[in-house]
């Protein structure tokens, strides 16, 4: 129920942090896998590490930002394994500024590597997922997709509106076999995290207290929901939004 035995996964920002606690997982459910990324030394850092694992990886150079390059990335993977059976839409940055000092730049960054990136990367997968006979999306939300922040206007938006693209999605592309689901990770320990830590020092201690499993969360805690997602074991779930974070949305 859970083996990703033949089937190939393109996971974006596959190269560090929860992208490659997720690929990690999916390797060791058998996967082969794309790295995908715009640093290639990281790219064919984080394919070494799945090969340690006993997984074919490929490392896939790649801003996410850029549709055309989109398009020739999933057929790169296409052409080396000759399928694609699961796209994992987790590249992400973010701008911390309050909304009235935010650059409109800055604004349609976010939103372009978060969001719309995961629409181009979906379109461009579609026609391999659904002639695979079954196609897994796991898109990436945040605490962000729930609750706002006055720190993270963009990010906010790019995460409540990959909700919304994940649902209509799962809609269209229910009758084809592709389950969509999105994962919404809560305050994991990346570099993401860290350079907002590095900001406001008090961050750290302020969050940890206010998660009920009290710790801060890993890349590696994302490997079970990125093999559940990707695996037979979901294929009645689509369209829906998960938490993986110790209850911190849960905690009113
Ligand atoms: P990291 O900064 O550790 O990793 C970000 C990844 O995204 C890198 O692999 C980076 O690769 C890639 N990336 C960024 N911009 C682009 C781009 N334009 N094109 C291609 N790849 C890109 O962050 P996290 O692991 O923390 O974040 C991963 C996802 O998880 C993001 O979507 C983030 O919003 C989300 N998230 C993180 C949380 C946390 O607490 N850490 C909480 C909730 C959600 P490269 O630089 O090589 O391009």
């Amino acid at each position: 129920m859970f083996t990703l035995d033949n089937k190939v996964a393109l996971i974006t920002g596959g190269n560090k942090g929860i992208g490659l606690g997720m690929a990690c997982g999916l390797a060791k459910a058998g996967a082969a896998i794309a790295v995908a990324g715009r640093n290639e030394s990281m790219n064919e850092k984080a394919a070494e590490t799945l090969c340690e694992l006993g997984a074919e990886a490929m490392p896939v150079a790649l801003d996410v930002t850029d549709a055309d390059a989109i398009a020739e990335a999933v057929e790169s993977v296409v052409s080396r394994w000759g399928h694609l059976d699961i796209l994992v839409n987790n590249a992400g940055t973010t701008v911390r500024d309050r909304p009235e000092n935010l650059a409109e730049e800055d604004w349609h960054t976010v939103m372009d590597t978060n969001v719309t990136s995961a629409f181009l990367c979906s379109k461009a997968s579609y026609p391999h997922l659904k002639s695979a006979g079954a196609g897994k999306v796991l898109n990436c939300g945040s605490m962000y997709s729930v609750f706002g922040s006055e720190w993270v206007p963009a990010y906010a938006a790019s995460k409540g509106a990959i909700v919304q693209l994940t649902k209509s999605t799962a809609v269209a592309w229910a009758k084809d076999n592709i389950q969509v689901n999105c994962f919404l990770p809560g305050w994991i320990d990346t570099d993401l995290t860290r350079a907002a830590r590095r900001k406001s020092p008090e961050l750290h201690q302020r969050i940890e207290d206010r998660i009920p499993t009290g710790r801060w969360g890993e890349p590696k805690d994302l490997e079970g929901i990125a093999v559940f997602l990707a695996s037979p074991a979901s294929d009645y779930i689509t369209g829906a939004s998960i938490p993986i974070d110790g209850g911190f949305s849960a905690f009113g």
